[in-house]
Order: C-alpha cells, then structure tokens, then sequence
C-alpha cells in the first residue's frame, strides 16, 4: 500500500552525526566555546523594514475593511511585480509578473517541479549536491535503486579540481538537470559560458534546466549572472527558483518565488499553465503578511540593510578562504556566496577532518560526503556564523599542524 520508493532512501545521517559528535564532545569539554561554521541557516535578525512591514500588515488584518482571507495561488501581484523589477529587468532581463510564482519555500518548490514530468524522465545533478533534488526525485521513483553509495538511474555530474567545481553538460541525454549557482555546498559560481553551454546542451537536447538562484544575493563580482535569462534562450529551456531565505533571512518567515516562463513549453504543452494548475489545486498561498514582508525587502531602505547584512556575512566569507589560502589549502566560494569548500588535507576524510577541527580548534563544520559521492574527501565551511567567532575560527585554523 505505501510508496516503495520511500524504503530506498539511505537515512540521512550528517547532521544528526554531526549534532551527535558535538554534544559528545560539549559533555567532555562543557567550558569550551564552540565556533559553528557547519550553518546552513542565517543568524541575522529580520531587518527593520520587513519587521515594520510585517506589523503594519498584522495591524491590517484586525480590521474588516483590510482583512485578508485567501489570496491569489500565484502571489499577490504587489510581489510578483516588484520581483519582475528588482530581480530581473534590473539585470536587463524581461521576465514578466505573470511569470511568477510566489511560494512558500524554494525547497518544496525544487521539490514539487518534478510532478510536472513523467515518472520515467531522467535527471542528472551536480555531486556534490543539495540532497532535496536527489530524495524528492527518488521518492518519486525516478532513480532506481540505491546501489554502493549511488542510484542507478541518476546522472551525477561530478564537480571536482578537475573541472573547478563546475559541473559539465553530459554526453548523454538527460530530460531534467538541477543546476545552483552559487552552489550550495561548494560555493562555486558560474559563469556566462558555463551557463551559455548549459542552455546550448538543453536546446539540443530538448532538456529542461532547473536553476536554483537560493544565493543571488552573495555575488559580488558584477560580471557573474545571477539569473540563468541572463543567457538568451534560456526562457525556453529553464525554470529557475528564487528565495528570501538566505538573501533576507526569511528561512523561518518562508517567501520564494519560481519562474516558469511562458515560452517554455515541453511536448507541446505550456510548463507555465501546468504550474499555475498545479499550485492552484494543491497550493493556497503564502501568508499576506509574509508577502507584505517580502515587498519591504525591494524598497530602498529593505535594499540598504539587507546588503549591510549580505556584506558581514560576505566579510566572514573572505576571511575564512584567504585564511585557508595562507594556510596552503585550496578552496573554493566564499568570493561570491557564504560556502567555502576544500579538499581536505593529506588525503583525510571528511570526517577525520571533522573530528580534527573539532578537537583541536574547536570548530564545527560540515563534513562534504554528506553531499554525495564526489563529496568524499572534502568540508564545507559556512559563513553565516557570527563574525567574532569566525576571526577566532581563522585565527586557530592558522596555528593548525595539517
Ligand atoms: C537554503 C537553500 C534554498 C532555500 O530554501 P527555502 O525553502 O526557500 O528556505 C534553496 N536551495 C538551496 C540549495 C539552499 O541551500
């Protein structure tokens, strides 16, 4: 009676292992000051004109007149326009509102896509990887079964030193492709011509990309795209998800968008009404108030303090990679997004690292095989701890015997 895909699924032991190690060695050591840089989540509070925003939109909805019930499935429109506006004629690309879909999450987003297409498409993403692209699709059936470490029916496109953590378009042919840029956990962007081949790819073969924007907001080099329309004809081969979560700490609040243009079409059919359809039957919006809240992120005052939040988190960044530079370990991100990433020295596993940079400098951080196969070997470090911590963290790391 139960969807046998579910049994499949290997158990996601990272961060429950990694919480589990922590706590064992906070029982052993309970004066010790742990630095977290293992953080998938923002630490900054909401700034003043989303909390302005959201109480002046509580405040609307204790009278008749400006109560609001259900709103629009797409997103009240106030949104969706200021999203065509600020996140994308401002880059000089003309995505329209109607084009938009608000949400409550890139993650179900990401995750829910897929019921656009049949269960027997292929898929292909990057190792490592965000695990929602990997489980969501296995749930569904779509990646066999799970055999020594990998599925069977999954593409993995492995980004490694060899290919400067950027993932290629494969050989094959592959119906959908889950590409995020800037890549969480790597950190690495890509650039026009890796995404100028990418749509190539997907042109020729008639594939759908699946670009997840969730780290926009943390490029800082003016030449990197920050939308996949960037690249032209990539509205008929792209959807591309969108978040407040880690550009205006919204992970608790909930906001995000999806773009699904309306000259993409597969088999004939419009992707953009079938979604529409999708989310008017199965979603009925986000909260009024947390849009309102989105809204107060794109005025000029919203602009101004999220950037100053982006910027400390930014700074944390660049120490923790030109901190492992000096130190002789090659990493990657933290230029243009909060993830650093490396291979770990003298050829030691992610988790002997952990155990290291835990016991010796009393660092957490996230051990890489939890990402994937290709993340064997290699440890992400996160930016969104506090900044204080993180100098401590950089300045430990340097006295390090690696
Ligand atoms: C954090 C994150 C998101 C955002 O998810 P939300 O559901 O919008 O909070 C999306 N994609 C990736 C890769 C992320 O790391």
């Amino acid at each position: 009676m139960i969807n046998p895909h579910y049994a499949k699924i290997p158990p996601s032991y990272l961060f429950s292992e990694v919480a589990q190690r922590v706590r064992a060695f906070a029982e052993k050591n309970p004066q010790t000051h742990l630095l977290r840089l293992g953080i998938g989540d923002v630490t900054r509070p909401l700034t003043s004109s989303v909390i302005s925003a959201l109480q002046q939109a509580v405040e609307e909805q204790s009278h008749a007149e400006e109560f609001r019930g259900y709103g629009p499935e797409q997103g009240y429109e106030f949104l969706r326009e200021a999203i065509a506006e600020k996140e994308y004629r401002a880059l000089g690309v003309n995505i329209t509102a109607d084009e938009i879909f608000v949400s409550d999450g890139s993650k179900s987003d990401c995750a829910n896509i897929a019921e656009l297409f049949d269960t027997s498409v292929t898929v292909a993403v990057s190792d490592p990887v965000y695990p929602v692209y990997v489980d969501s699709n296995a749930m569904a059936g779509r990646l066999g079964d799970f055999v020594d470490g990998a599925w069977n029916r999954l593409t993995y496109l492995v980004c490694d030193e060899s290919n400067g953590y950027t993932p290629q378009p494969p050989s094959e042919r592959v119906d959908l492709v889950y590409l995020c840029s800037p890549n969480n956990p790597t950190g690495a962007v890509m650039t026009h011509q890796d995404l100028q081949k990418w749509v190539e790819w997907a042109t020729e073969n008639k594939s759908i990309i699946l670009f997840d924007v969730a780290y926009r907001a943390f490029i800082q080099d003016p030449e990197l795209p920050r939308s996949i329309y960037e690249i032209l004809g990539a509205e008929k081969v792209a959807i591309e998800f969108g978040s407040f979560s880690k550009t205006a700490g919204f992970t608790g609040l909930r906001a995000s968008w999806t773009v699904v243009p309306k000259a993409l079409e597969a088999d004939g059919a419009s992707l953009n009404a079938m979604w529409m359809r999708r989310q008017a039957t199965k979603f009925n919006g986000t909260a009024y108030i947390v849009q309102k809240a989105a809204a107060a992120v794109y005025t000029e005052e919203g602009m101004r303090e999220t950037g100053e939040n982006i910027a400390l988190y930014m700074r944390n960044a660049q120490l923790l990679r030109t901190t492992l530079n000096e130190i002789g370990i090659t990493a990657v991100g933290g230029e243009n997004s909060p993830y650093v990433w490396f291979k770990c020295p003298q050829n030691r596993s992610s988790w002997e690292m952990f155990d290291l940079l835990l016991n010796t400098a009393h660092i957490v951080g996230t051990p890489g095989e939890g990402f994937g196969p290709a993340g064997k070997g290699h440890f992400r470090l996160s930016a969104f701890g506090n900044p204080e911590d993180t100098k401590l963290a950089a300045s430990r790391l340097k006295e390090m015997e690696f």
